[in-house]
């Protein structure tokens, strides 16, 4: 089992960055970003561990949506039941208070 990861960003070989740079004189490559598993620790690692920066996951999501929209459909809007929202004059802003019922 390999401990790295490509990043999956479909333009990241692209970047010009030192970072990418390999390979010998003469012969030199963009390459795209290893990633170490974990290496933001525990935040968000499901992302983290396959983008190496929001650009390659947002060039990712761009080229796949349709593909990535089709793993789970939204057919339907989706409600969450709520409380009469009242209002609060001391507040400037968020003047309304909503509540979720259970
Ligand atoms: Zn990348």
């Amino acid at each position: 089992m390999s401990n790295y990861n490509w990043c999956h960003g479909p333009n990241c070989h692209t970047t010009h960055t030192q970072s990418r740079v390999r390979g010998s004189k003469g012969n030199k490559v963009l390459r795209t970003i290893k990633i170490k598993p974990n290496r933001y620790g525990n935040y968000q690692s499901g992302i983290w561990n396959h983008f190496c920066n929001q650009r390659c996951l947002m060039d990712y999501i761009q080229t796949h949506i349709q593909s990535i929209v089709a793993i789970a459909p939204r057919r339907e809007a989706l409600e969450t039941k709520i409380k009469d929202p009242v209002k609060d004059n001391t507040r400037y802003y968020n003047q309304w208070t909503i509540e979720e019922r259970t």
